[in-house]
C-alpha cells in the first residue's frame, strides 16, 4: 500500500491546516504526550520563511487539541549561538509559550542522552536533549525553504534541532571513505542516519511562506497558502519537493532515504489528496551553486561549516550589498572561508569562525563561533581601502 499524503491550500492558512490533517488518518492520541517540532533554529521576524510560522503551529495545536485530550510539548534547539527562548519570542512564538495547555521546553536546558544509531553509515551514536524520551509522538514542523548544503530542508532535517547543542555541528565534521560516500557528502549520509532515530510520527510542512534560492536564511519568500501532511514523513517530504517543482535527487539525504527504504524513489510511489497535486505546484528557484550579490561573485570556501557560521556570513552578505561592491571595486573578488577543513588560503582570505582558527596566520581571521554578522562587517569594512 502505498503511504498516503495530503496537501491542502488556502489563503487563510489555519482552514488549510485542518483540512489536511482532516484528511489523513492519526492514531488515538488520548493521553499521550505530543510534542510539536516546529524550526525555530534562528531568530528572525514572524513569517519570513526563515523559522516556521507560529500561525500554522497554533492550527496544528488547536486541532489536535480538539481531537485528543492530551499533554503537548513545543520545543526546538537552535543553531549555535542562538538561544532557544530569544529565538522563539522574536520569531512570534509568545502567546503559544504563555498558554497554560502547551508547555514550551528550551532542549539545551537539560542534560542530553545518547542514542545509539546501529545500523549508522557514517554516524553511530548521537547525543540529543534529555526531553527526548519524554514523548509518545513526535510530530516535525518545518518550513519548507531551501538549502545551500542540503539542497532542501524539510520535516526529516528539522529533527536535527532534537540533537543536543554543539553535538550538531558534528554532523559537519564527519568524514567517511569514497566506499561509503559513493558521491554523496557526509552531512547527506549522516542525516540519513538520523532516520534511524530521530524519525517522526508525523510531518506537517509549513508552507505557508516557503523560502527559495539562497536558503536556510537569505533566500526569497514565496507566498505558498500550503499545507503539506503525512504520517509518512519520507512521503511529507517528496510531496512538498515536487510542489516546488523539485526532485528527489536535489536532495540528496532523501535520495539516500529512497535506497535505504527501498520504497518512496518519487512522487508516483505516494498517494496524494488530492490525486492529482499539478495545479497546486509552486515553483520554487533551487539554492544556487555560486553566490552572488549584485552581480559581484563572492567565493565561499566551504568545508565542514555548521549552519551557524553560515547565518552570520548570508546576513552579512544580504545587508551589506554597498560594503561588498566597494569591496570588489578594490579588489575585484571576494574569498570567503569557512569550516574545519579548509586548504590553505590565500592572504586576502577571510576565515570565518573558530574552526579556522588553525590558519589564522595565513588569512585575514574572524573569532567566534559563530561570529557575529557585525564583527564580519568589521573586518571587511577596515580591509576595503586598505591596499590603496
Ligand atoms: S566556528 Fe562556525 S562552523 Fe565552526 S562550529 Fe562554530 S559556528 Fe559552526
Amino acid at each position: 500500500m502505498k503511504p498516503v499524503c495530503s496537501v491542502a491550500k488556502d489563503e487563510d492558512i489555519s482552514k488549510a491546516v485542518f483540512q489536511a490533517l482532516s484528511k489523513i488518518d492519526l492514531p488515538d492520541l488520548t493521553g499521550k504526550n505530543i510534542l510539536l517540532k516546529p524550526n525555530v533554529g534562528r531568530k528572525a521576524k514572524k513569517n519570513t520563511a526563515i523559522n516556521t510560522s507560529p500561525d500554522v503551529v497554533k492550527a496544528v495545536f488547536d486541532y489536535l487539541r480538539l481531537n485528543y485530550r492530551a499533554d503537548y510539548f513545543i520545543g526546538d534547539s537552535p543553531i549555535t549561538g542562538v538561544v532557544s527562548r530569544e529565538a522563539f519570542i522574536e520569531s512570534g512564538y509568545s502567546p503559544l509559550m504563555n498558554r497554560k495547555d502547551l508547555l514550551y521546553l528550551d532542549f539545551d536546558k537539560r542534560k542530553p542522552l545518547t542514542l545509539k544509531i546501529t545500523d549508522g553509515r557514517i554516524l553511530h551514536e548521537i547525543k540529543v536533549t534529555g526531553y527526548f524520551k519524554d514523548f509518545d509522538y513526535i510530530i516535525s514542523i518545518p518550513v519548507l525553504k531551501m538549502h545551500m548544503h542540503t539542497g532542501a530542508t524539510l520535516s526529516l532535517k528539522n529533527m536535527k534541532g532534537m540533537i543536543y547543542k554543539k553535538e550538531k555541528v558534528k554532523l559537519h565534521q564527519l568524514h567517511c571513505s569514497d566506499a561509503v560516500k559513493k558521491s554523496f557528502k557526509e552531512l547527506d549520509i549522516a542525516i540519513a542516519d538520523l532516520s534511524d532515530v530521530l524519525a517522526p510520527d508525523l510531518a506537517i510542512i509549513d508552507a505557508y511562506y516557503a523560502m527559495e534560492g539562497m536558503g536556510p536564511s537569505a533566500g526569497d519568500r514565496v507566498k505558498m497558502n500550503t499545507i503539506i501532511s503525512s504520517t509518512d514523513y519520507h512521503a511529507a517530504d517528496v510531496v512538498a519537493l515536487a510542489l516546488a517543482g523539485m526532485k528527489i535527487e536535489q536532495v540528496p539525504h532523501l535520495q539516500l532515504l529512497s535506497e535505504r527504504r527501498k520504497g518512496i524513489r518519487s512522487i508516483d510511489d505516494i498517494e496524494t489528496i488530492p490525486g492529482n497535486i499539478t495545479p497546486l505546484v509552486t515553483r520554487l528557484k533551487p539554492p544556487p551553486k555560486e553566490i552572488k550579490i549584485n552581480n559581484c561573485k563572492v567565493n565561499l570556501i566551504d568545508f565542514g561549516s555548521c549552519s551557524a557560521c553560515l547565518y552570520s556570513i548570508f546576513q552579512f552578505l544580504t545587508n551589506n550589498d554597498k560594503v561588498i561592491e566597494n569591496y570588489f571595486q578594490e579588489y575585484g573578488h571576494m574569498n570567503i572561508a569557512v569550516g574545519k577543513g579548509i586548504p590553505d588560503p590565500s592572504a586576502e582570505t577571510f576565515l570565518v569562525g573558530n574552526c579556522t582558527i588553525h590558519k589564522k596566520h595565513q588569512g585575514i581571521f574572524i573569532k567566534g563561533c559563530p561570529p557575529t554578522q557585525s564583527s564580519i562587517l568589521e573586518a571587511i569594512g577596515t580591509n576595503e581601502g586598505s591596499q590603496s
